[in-house]
């Protein structure tokens, strides 16, 4: 083989886009079988795709546990529970903003403390 092929959805049209790469000049190009796209940039602000957002809030407790709560339906909702949590935990906790597109699946979960162990 020569080059190796990567299928993606296509961010212009959301057809099967590829992306090839020649394994002599590691060179990649960009490809679309429906529309004319080349790699290029997409405005991803164009008006056919949505920007809603579901908002989380990635609470671990103690450096240990994760926890995600959401979603949220706006940042000041979330936010508001992130300060309630740190009023009640405090600084060995940690605290992060979560931002998805609306509907979008997230499964977090923590490596079992002998994952690292050889
Ligand atoms: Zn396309």
């Amino acid at each position: 083989m020569s080059s190796s092929v990567d299928f993606f959805t296509c961010p212009k049209c959301g057809g099967n886009a590829y992306r090839e790469q020649d394994n002599k000049t590691c060179e990649i190009t960009f490809s679309c079988s429906s529309c004319d796209w080349h790699g290029e940039p997409v405005d991803n602000s164009s008006p056919q795709k949505s920007d809603a957002k579901d908002y989380y809030l990635l609470f671990v407790w103690r450096s240990v546990e994760p926890k995600l709560l959401g979603p949220f339906k706006t940042i000041k909702l979330r936010d508001e529970k992130a300060k309630e949590l740190k009023e009640d935990h405090g600084d060995l906790s940690n605290y992060y903003q979560v931002e998805v597109s609306k509907g979008a699946e997230i499964n977090i979960d923590c490596y079992a403390g002998d994952f690292f162990e050889e």
